[in-house]
């Protein structure tokens, strides 16, 4: 066990800290304001080669560990947690393919990740099921060579602005699921209604529809009729990444209570010298760093290829619980202001209870961990 960060851990953390304050933190709150999707925010991310980040290098990228894309998805979301889900979730899709797609399929859509900015969308979700995967009523038929796809999928990151989707469907005659690479302009697919967000309003989520949608048979990841399984399998790196997203939250949630108690004064004093305050700030420093912990050992568990489903569920529950409540107490010690859309904190909070609902909420992620320890028993 080490707790050490690496040499190159540190230096990658330095430099998309640098990046981030300088390009992307700036333009957190118009984003957030305007609901724009960050694409330009994506452009300069692909141009520092953080998307190559996540492609091996066969496929033209320069690949970082887990703990690495942990941390860069972390330092992201200190900055602008929008861009962060955005560039996530297309990095999530980036890495199901190379994980359960053929050889041509990984030679047809991976280079792209690193080439230019391609925006990834991971769709289970439908209007009337979510927690319930099974009760998806997408369905899929094979007619020839290809797949015809009809349905309805709800709520999707990236899904007003992808090029490339993963969609989970049920086969005809029950018999099983499969996961499939849709394109944006296959015919039949169209993203659909945008949804009016509380938080995260720069992540272009929205409906998408299938109407008859034609897919080639061999854009299905893994085997046939198993794709229940990646899709699982995808959840465990969403849910670890999403952990980081709440990390990078939380730290700033701390960052701009440390700099707001070290500004406004009271009572004839800097409000950080009352030990009220001092204490919650010292709180909130011992959470982000617990959630951090919890979500570098689901990365590392995930390098060492281990199973990592009960930790990544662990870290996503710990770090969106302490996203939410680090955020509430960062506007506890802004006070008034803290309340006011001039202060990024109220911000971090709409943000953060996003992330305790996607990916699977909180209760879901409670049964995974208490199954876990009652298997164990
Ligand atoms: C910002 C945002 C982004 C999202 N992005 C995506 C995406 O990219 N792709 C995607 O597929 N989905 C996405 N989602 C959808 C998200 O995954 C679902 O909202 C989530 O899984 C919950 O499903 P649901 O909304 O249908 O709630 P339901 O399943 O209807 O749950 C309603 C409530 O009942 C509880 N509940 C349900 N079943 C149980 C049970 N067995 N025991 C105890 N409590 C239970 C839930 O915890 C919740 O509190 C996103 C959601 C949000 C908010």
């Amino acid at each position: 066990m080490d707790f050490v960060p690496t040499d190159q851990q540190k230096l990658l953390r330095k430099t998309v800290r640098e990046f981030v304050d300088r390009e992307i933190a700036p333009k957190a709150a118009e984003v957030d304001e305007k609901e724009v999707f960050p694409r330009e925010n994506l452009q300069k991310i692909a141009d520092m080669g953080l998307y190559a980040a996540f492609v091996p290098e066969e496929y033209g990228g320069s690949p970082v560990d887990a703990i690495n894309r942990a941390i860069m998805v972390e330092e992201l979301a200190r900055g602008c947690p929008s861009t962060a889900v955005a560039f996530a979730a297309s990095c999530l899709i980036a890495y199901t393919i190379y994980k359960f797609g053929s050889d041509e399929l990984r030679r047809r859509y991976l280079p792209s990740f690193v080439k230019k900015v391609t925006v990834g969308a991971f769709a289970i979700t439908e209007p009337h099921a979510g927690s319930d995967v099974a009760a998806i009523r997408t369905r899929a038929k094979l007619v020839g060579d290809e797949y015809v796809i009809n349905g309805t999928k709800a709520m999707i990151t990236n899904g007003a602005e992808a090029d490339v989707y993963l969609i989970l469907a049920k086969l005809e005659d029950e018999k099983g699921m499969n996961l499939f690479v849709v394109e944006r302009d296959f015919p039949g697919f169209s993203p659909s209604k945008k949804e009016r967000l509380m938080g995260f309003r720069g992540a272009a989520t929205s409906e998408l529809v299938l109407n008859d949608c034609r897919v080639p048979k061999e854009n299905v990841l893994g085997e046939v009729g198993k794709g229940i399984r990646v899709a699982m399998a995808a959840l465990d790196v969403d849910r670890t990444f999403i952990g980081a997203i709440g990390v990078g939250i939380a730290q700033a949630a701390l960052e701009a209570s440390i700099r707001y108690a070290g500004e406004r004064e009271a009572f004839g004093k800097k409000i950080g010298e009352f030990q009220a305050i001092q204490f919650m700030i010292a709180d909130m420093a011992m959470e982000v760093e617990a959630a951090r912990l919890f979500v570098y050992k689901a990365a590392d568990l995930w390098q060492k290829g281990l199973p990592f489903s009960t930790e990544a569920a662990m870290a996503k529950l710990k770090a969106s619980e302490v996203a939410v409540w680090s955020a509430l107490k960062a506007i506890e010690i802004h006070g008034g202001y803290g309340y006011s859309r001039e202060f990024p904190v109220e911000r971090y909070l709409r943000d953060a209870k996003a992330l305790e609902l996607m990916a699977g909420t909180s209760e879901v992620q409670r049964m995974v961990i208490g199954k876990a320890m009652l298997k164990q028993a």
